[in-house]
């Protein structure tokens, strides 16, 4: 039940966003999920309008974003995003990289109608 207590405290921050910003409505809400966050994106997005029927937000669109994830080379600093499971800098061919990100769960952004 991870996934409904996500939904559930999505709903709350966007509501305690709405009243401190004076917002009457929010039309999309951008939510990042990293893949390797552990949370599945359709289960997020199925709690969601389920619970969102009787709430102000029932009319809202949640859009998830999924990052992917980047690597960083330890040898050269390049950055890169990770494809697959292969972890060589493309760069210089090093097999020690760093892993960033990837596991982000947060609310990017409120679009609104104004
Ligand atoms: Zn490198």
């Amino acid at each position: 039940m991870h996934e409904l207590s996500i939904a559930q405290s999505v709903i709350r921050s966007v509501l305690e966003e709405m009243e401190r910003r004076r917002l009457s409505s929010v039309k999309k809400i951008h939510l990042r999920i990293g893949p390797w966050s552990g949370v599945m994106a359709d289960a997020v997005q199925f709690n969601f309008t389920v619970l969102c029927v009787d709430t102000p937000l029932r009319d809202v669109r949640l859009i998830i974003e999924e990052p992917p994830p980047q690597g960083q080379c330890t040898q050269c600093s390049h950055t890169f995003p990770i494809q697959a499971m292969s972890l060589v800098c493309p760069q210089c061919g090093c097999e020690s990289v760093r892993l960033q990100g990837g596991d982000e769960l947060e609310i990017a952004f409120l679009e609104t109608g104004e």
